[in-house]
């Protein structure tokens, strides 16, 4: 079968569907389509770590859009079919089952694979990682004949995971080979406090372990072996430790990149007519000081969804979005605004030990981030403190007194 669409848009996701969404907010009447790997219309992703692993969604409560919505729209989605090629010179994307389909503007929005490990025992039954509605399912799947699960990587969604499965009463142990949680993104105050909060919960947190292989019996784990030869027994293991972007098909066309595809500021990889957005656009971050970097968010997906939708009705407006990101753990409402890399200085504002405080990010003196826990006003304020880089005095940003939409006035 040959067809052809004027926007194909590749990964029917966060940003698939977003761009799907822009697309005709914004009055595109041309064809589309989404091609997506996995067998459901576009669904949230963060809800797998948290509430729809805890048993407290339903699947349809986590759609983006109920199917009518794309009907309407006349937004084509190809479910369970994976695009392998693309031939860039002649616009046409090839499914593994064998399908060529033309394009006018192609958007890839891939997302990543979850990284799996390599040592013995990566491949047995009990061994699971949380990317997919799937994949999740399989775990829970699972739960009823699991009494002890070893977490490896201390990173928001193996913690997500871990709280929820020692709220469902599991015995959980987090393996994480750094010395703290959460170090690729947080500073320490908030890793010190996250693995606290894990241990007052009975997780077992253990920092600089080294996992040496997956220990089983038949082909399934029974547990994990540390580089120091213990073993810490478990009937299921979940391997948290990133992702890899799904960008191969587009590498071998010719893109430019390596850790993910490289965009420029409208989101357009080197190869014509195609655009690369979400985990897998590897860009240049006005918020992180310029350098280029990979964000896994929802924000950076929808933002770059827009900037292409725009693009693509005539609209040329390089993408400029503070990054923000929340993560649920227990009764702890995290939220994210900016990016803490390359800080100098942290500051607790209000009282870790009352479980409401937020962290305050500075480098060279003005405010690059804030992680904000039970602290909703803080991160409300604090966003446009980010925005401006706004330098304010380090003793009322301690002062939870005052509030941070006045240091802005002041500034
Ligand atoms: P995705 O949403 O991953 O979509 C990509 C889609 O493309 C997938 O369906 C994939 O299967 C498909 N695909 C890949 N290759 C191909 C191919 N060759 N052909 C066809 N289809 C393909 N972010 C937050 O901001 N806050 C959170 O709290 C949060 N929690 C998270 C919890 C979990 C468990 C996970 C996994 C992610 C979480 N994230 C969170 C990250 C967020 O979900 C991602 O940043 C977001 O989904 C990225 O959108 P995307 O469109 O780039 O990729």
């Amino acid at each position: 079968m040959s067809h052809s669409y004027d926007v194909l848009i590749v990964g029917a996701g966060h940003g698939g569907a977003q761009a799907a969404i822009a697309l005709r907010q914004r009055g595109f009447t041309g064809s589309i389509a989404m091609v997506g790997e996995e067998p459901e219309i576009p669904y949230e992703r963060p809800p797998l770590s948290k509430d729809y692993l805890a048993g407290e969604k339903e699947f349809e409560r986590i759609l983006i859009r109920p199917a009518s919505f794309w009907a309407e729209r006349e937004v084509d989605i190809l479910t369970g079919r994976r695009v392998v090629t693309v031939d860039a010179a002649a616009h046409r994307v090839v499914t593994e089952d064998g399908d060529s389909i033309g394009y006018g503007s192609l958007i890839w929005a891939a997302g990543g694979h979850a990284r799996r490990l390599s040592c013995h025992g990566h491949d047995f039954a009990g061994v699971h990682w949380v990317r997919s509605r799937a994949d999740v399912e399989t775990m829970m799947g699972e739960l009823a004949t699991t009494t002890r699960v070893a977490v490896i990587g201390g990173g928001y969604i193996g913690l997500e995971a871990a709280a929820v499965l020692s709220k469902l009463g599991k015995q959980v142990t987090v393996l994480e080979a750094l010395d703290r949680v959460l170090a690729r993104v947080a500073g320490e105050a908030l890793s010190r406090f996250y693995e606290d909060e894990h241990r007052a919960h009975g997780v077992d947190v253990r920092l600089g372990t080294m996992v040496e292989s997956i220990e089983g019996a038949d082909g399934r784990a029974s547990g994990v072996r540390l580089a120091d030869g213990e073993v810490v027994p478990c009937e299921m293991v979940i391997v948290g430790i990133g992702i890899v972007p799904a960008v191969e098909p587009l590498l071998a066309a010719g893109a430019e990149g390596g850790n993910g595809v490289a965009v420029d500021a409208l989101c357009r990889t080197n190869l014509p007519d195609v655009f690369a957005i979400g985990d897998c656009a590897f860009h240049a971050n006005d918020f992180a000081d310029g350098a280029s970097i990979r964000l896994e968010s929802v924000q950076n997906a929808n933002d770059m969804a827009t900037t292409v939708a725009r693009v693509l009705t005539g609209e040329e407006i390089p993408y400029h979005a503070v990054p923000w990101f929340w993560s649920n753990q227990y009764d702890l409402k995290l939220q994210t605004v900016g990016l803490s890399t390359g800080f100098d200085r942290a500051i607790v504002r209000g009282d870790m030990s009352a479980r409401s405080f937020s962290v305050v990010y500075l480098r060279d003196g003005a405010v690059i981030a804030l992680d904000c826990v039970n602290a909703v006003k803080d991160y409300v304020q604090g966003k446009a403190l980010v925005v401006n880089a706004t330098r304010a005095d380090p003793a009322l940003l301690a002062d939870a007194g005052t509030p941070l939409k006045s240091l802005l006035e002041a500034a």
